[in-house]
């Protein structure tokens, strides 16, 4: 299997060249140059398989160039009832018949992240071991994506990760759960300003390819090919546990709905579909930052600008744009990277593509695409109706998902909402919604009061550059 770039630059690469890469140099987003293909009868043999099975099955197809009694190791050693608190690792909870929720915030930061992260942890570490390589991760985070990765590299040889944050922005959970980690190579940067100016300073040091190269910097954000690669896994658990739990047979189609914001999530099962599971709708939910739902609706395609974006109850989906898109619009436009180089110039020049007037948008329909957006008053809504209905707590996410999914959902055909985060990481909106607190899975009472350890420092790209010079060796 070799990747190549959406934008046609460069030359195809194996899974482990492009691992410890972002975007690729010409700017695209790294795709594989075809999908592999699991048939209906290999699927029909995977029905019952454990999650590390799936995980084996999915992940050598896309990385072909690790010896197959390491990849199995990896999985085996990412995939395990202690770390993802049960034998399922992603469990499926049925609603009623044809409803059902899967769970994939039973990682160690209690959101859907941790799923594909918690590999690239492991995944990382065996691949830098082998190179005799080491690297440097600078993220930005407003609060799920910086936890996540801090709980994946925690430990890991030759790995050091320094995560800005927006300094007393992120919830207090969020922020204790990053805080608190006492691991050496884990180094907390709280900056005095906003999100935005995070991610300015990852990009400022990112276009800095000297030091960038002489501190061997990394990333680990949403693009990340094995991130996706991961995400494609729980597709193949939940469709297959939904057909087992609504008693159907080999092969009858299932759909996902999705909460979404960088596109990383629903992208994987873009992936899957295509890899020949029967999924029919991909339900698309956002809040209420649409541009998302809007291109799905109109055909156009609109970043939006950082003040435009609202700060919502369900704040992991709050996006100006949709990172991964890009990889599904590779699809759309037949995977022809003039195309594709031709859209992204517009977002470019004009802020926005267009294209409902395209033969592409027709094309739209058959990928199987639905979406929707939800609001703060429809999020609290149906976290209301699915406690009072199922006494079952679901988080601000979640409930985006749910709420549009019911919208969308077809009779006969079983809805797999995705649960991409525990309701405990936002209680502050369950108790407006239910006047209740969410329960605490074990490990995480005392949170709060564990001593902290971070950097406060202005939003300054020298001041950090020191930083992690003075703290690399
Ligand atoms: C990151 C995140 C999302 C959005 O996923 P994308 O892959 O960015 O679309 C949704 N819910 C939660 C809880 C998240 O952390």
């Amino acid at each position: 299997m070799r990747y190549v770039s959406t934008r046609g630059g460069g030359q195809p690469q194996t899974f482990t060249q492009i691992l410890l890469e972002g975007l690729a140099p010409d700017g695209g987003l790294f795709v594989p140059e075809a999908y592999p293909h699991f048939t209906p009868a290999e699927l029909a043999a995977m029905r019952r398989w454990s999650y590390p099975e799936l995980a084996y099955a999915v992940l050598s197809r896309f990385a072909d160039d690790l010896p197959p009694a390491d990849l199995k190791a990896l999985v085996e050693k990412t995939y395990t009832a202690k770390a993802f608190r049960s034998d399922a690792i992603a469990p499926l909870r049925t609603l009623e018949p044809g409803v059902h929720i899967l769970g994939l915030s039973y990682g160690p930061t209690l959101a859907f992240k941790d799923m594909a992260m918690q590999f690239l942890g492991n995944l990382f570490e065996y691949v830098l071991a082998k190179n005799g390589r080491h690297l440097n991760i600078l993220g930005a985070t407003s609060g799920d994506t910086g936890s996540s990765a801090e709980y994946a590299m925690r430990g890991k040889s030759n790995i050091r990760v320094f995560m800005l944050s927006p300094h007393g922005r992120m919830s207090p959970f969020q922020t204790a759960q990053m805080f608190s980690l006492a691991d050496p190579n884990i180094f907390n940067i709280a900056v005095r300003g906003v999100f935005d100016d995070c991610q300015d300073i990852v990009k400022e040091v990112g276009a800095d390819a000297d030091f960038k190269a002489k501190h061997s910097i990394g990333t680990v954000n949403s693009i990340n090919w094995a991130r996706v690669a991961a995400q494609v896994v729980y597709y193949f658990k939940g469709y297959f546990a939904a057909i087992e739990a609504d008693g159907l047979k080999d092969g009858s189609p299932v759909s996902f709905s999705v909460p979404s914001g960088n596109f990383g999530n629903i992208c994987a099962g873009w992936i899957a579909k295509q890899m020949g599971l029967p999924v029919r709708r991909l339900i698309l939910a956002t809040n209420e930052n649409n541009m998302l739902d809007e291109f799905f609706r109109t055909g156009v395609y609109r970043p939006r600008k950082g003040a435009e974006v609202f700060a919502t109850t369900s704040p992991s989906m709050d996006i100006s744009k949709a990172s991964n898109f890009e990889r599904y619009a590779w699809d759309l436009v037949g995977q022809d990277p003039v195309r594709v180089r031709e859209l992204w110039k517009k977002l470019d020049t004009e802020g926005q593509f267009d294209l409902s007037s395209s033969a592409y948008w027709k094309k739209v329909d058959d990928t199987g695409f639905v979406s929707d957006f939800s609001t703060h008053a429809t999020r609290l809504d149906t976290i209301r109706r699915v406690w009072r209905d199922y006494q079952v707590m679901i988080d601000t996410h979640t409930a985006d998902g749910v709420k549009v999914g019911l919208d969308y959902r077809e009779t006969g055909v079983p809805l797999v909402c995705l649960e991409t985060a525990l309701p405990v990481k936002f209680a502050e909106t369950i108790r407006e919604a239910l006047g209740l607190d969410p329960e605490r899975p074990a490990g995480f009472e005392n949170i709060e009061s564990l001593p902290q350890r971070f950097e406060v420092m202005d939003a300054d790209t020298g001041a950090v550059k020191r930083f992690v010079e003075s703290h690399t060796a």
